[in-house]
C-alpha cells in the first residue's frame, strides 16, 4: 500500500531536496530536525548537485523481496559537492567495478511498484559519470 512516507518523502526524492544548516553551513540529506555537526535546528532548503562520489559500496547479494529480480546489484554512500550523502543503488555498470571515489551521476529512475495496485515509486540511482 502506497504510505504517507512515500508521499512526505517526494520533494527529497524526486527533486534532491536537502537542507542547509544556516549554523554552520553543513548540508544533510534528507533533512532532519537537528544538525548533526552543531545541533542547530534552523535549515533552509537547498538543491543538490545530481553528481557525486562514491565514499564506500557494497554488492548486495541477497535482496528484499522487491527487488530480487535485480540482484546482485550495489549499494553506495555517494557523497554529492555540498557535502551531503545519500544511499543508493549503484546501476548501468558491473556491481563488482563500484569502487571508492568514483565519480556518479546521479539519474531519476523507477526504483519499485508498491502494493497490488502497482503504483510506481520513483526516485533516484547512480550511474557511472560519462
Ligand atoms: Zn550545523
Amino acid at each position: 500500500m502506497p504510505s504517507p512516507r512515500n508521499w512526505r518523502e517526494i520533494p527529497a526524492r524526486y527533486r534532491l531536496e536537502a537542507a542547509r544548516c544556516r549554523g554552520c553551513g553543513k548540508v544533510v540529506y534528507p533533512a532532519r530536525r537537528a544538525c548533526p555537526a552543531c545541533r542547530g535546528q534552523e535549515f533552509e532548503k537547498t538543491m543538490l548537485s545530481w553528481k557525486g562520489k562514491v565514499v564506500t559500496s557494497t554488492v548486495v547479494q541477497v535482496a528484499p523481496t522487491e527487488f530480487q529480480m535485480e540482484a546482485p546489484y550495489a549499494v553506495a554512500i555517494v557523497e554529492t559537492p555540498e557535502g551531503a550523502r545519500l544511499m543508493t543503488q549503484v546501476v548501468d555498470c558491473d556491481p563488482g567495478a563500484v569502487q571508492p571515489g568514483m565519480e556518479v551521476a546521479l539519474v531519476f529512475r523507477l526504483i519499485r511498484r508498491e502494493g497490488h495496485g502497482g503504483i510506481l515509486c520513483y526516485g533516484f540511482k547512480a550511474v557511472p559519470a560519462a
